[in-house]
């Protein structure tokens, strides 16, 4: 007997990106400014309430949501941020040994640990050409024990999007049985007119669920509040097995004002795309051979220098995330911040010394 359940010891733990005092921090692809004024004074007012308890239901951001996105509530849940929603997307569709989660790998982190948790077999699938999802190497490795599946678009941390017609393909291969996610953390910064948008497909397809955050565009990590849109049968059961009063009430209040304020807010992303692509090309020129990215960071393939070059930014007061053996994620951010990048970047030889 032990205490606590013996699998948790072959857990990976969660990796969060490192901060250091007077460094410049391009490590979890945040946004370097504040929130939104708007969205500061609402959560001012919404702390003044503290000594209650928040809204169960969060049924007024839920309402504000389902318009936004021209679904009804009951299609949507919201949660403390789309990871703990792919964790209760795990505890919603596993029930037991022998079922699988399947996703691409390198991926998003978060995936193979929310599906250890809720006890389910982890499957992957290598990204192909180009670190590019291969949907049909996915859909070609469902078993009868598939249960979930996760599709990252934007893939973090390697920067491409899936594409609308491959996209529908793999779900049109997929049982109507096995619930497919996708998380769709940073689509506010897609550009590409060819890259998938999930809720237009949701209801062609009601084993599909699209995950969306405020913590990336909306400048709101520190809040925790992200949202699912499924059908009513998905959205409810996620509901079911969310932690009670998970969503406190500045966070949902917060939300809420991002929503009204959600153009202003957004169109700070048209200045993230402008500066990944300058980001993108700088660094090809220092011949790091960059993939094409649609989310506000970028990938360096630099394999088993990874750490190395970690190691020289942070020597030189820029945090970056590198992924030991397979390459460096780093966040695209204000002009100047990018500058130190690039800077620190040219430092470092974009190929070995033979
Ligand atoms: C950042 C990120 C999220 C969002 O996580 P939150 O819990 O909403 O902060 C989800 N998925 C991916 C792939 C991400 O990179």
């Amino acid at each position: 007997m032990t205490l606590i359940r013996p699998d948790l010891d072959t857990l990976p733990a969660y990796v969060p990106g490192r901060t250091v005092p007077g460094a410049t921090k391009l490590a979890s692809n945040e946004v370097a400014e504040p929130p939104a004024p708007a969205v500061l004074e609402a959560i001012a007012r919404a702390a003044a309430n503290g000594n209650r308890y928040p809204d169960l239901g969060v049924v007024e951001l839920t309402a504000r949501l389902a318009d936004v996105h021209g679904l009804a509530p009951e299609r949507i849940a919201v949660g403390c941020g789309s990871v703990t929603l792919c964790q209760q997307l795990v505890q919603v569709s596993c029930v037991g040994p022998g079922d699988e989660v399947l996703f691409a790998w390198r991926s998003f982190e978060a995936y193979p640990i929310v599906a250890r948790i809720g006890g389910a077999e982890i499957r992957t699938v290598p990204l192909g050409e180009g670190f590019r999802h291969d949907l049909d190497a996915m859909a070609a490795a469902i078993t009868e024990r598939t249960r979930l599946v996760f599709v990252c678009s934007p893939n973090n941390p390697t920067g491409p999007a899936v594409g609308r017609d491959e996209f529908v393909r793999f779900l049109d291969a997929v049982p109507a049985d096995v619930l497919v996610a996708l998380d769709e953390a940073y689509a506010e910064y897609v550009t590409d007119p060819d890259a998938v948008s999930g809720r237009p497909l949701l209801d062609a397809h009601p084993n599909l669920v699209v995950l969306r955050t405020f913590s990336k565009a909306y400048r709101m990590a520190g809040l925790r509040v992200g949202y699912a849109l499924a059908s009513a049968e998905v959205a409810t059961a996620l509901r079911k097995v969310a932690p009670p009063f998970g969503v406190n009430s500045v966070a949902q209040a917060g939300a809420i004002a991002a929503l009204e304020h959600s153009a202003e807010i957004l169109a700070g992303c048209a200045d993230v795309v402008r500066e990944r692509q300058r980001v993108a090309a700088a660094l090809r020129d220092l011949g790091f051979p960059v993939p094409d990215t649609q989310a506000n960071f970028v990938w360096l393939p630099l394999g088993e220098r990874a750490d190395e070059f970690a190691r020289h930014c942070g020597e030189r007061k820029v945090i970056v995330r590198p992924f030991q053996g397979d390459g460096v994620r780093v966040t695209v951010s204000t002009p100047q911040e990018n500058d130190l990048l690039l800077d620190v970047a040219s430092s470092f030889p974009a190929q070995p010394s033979s």
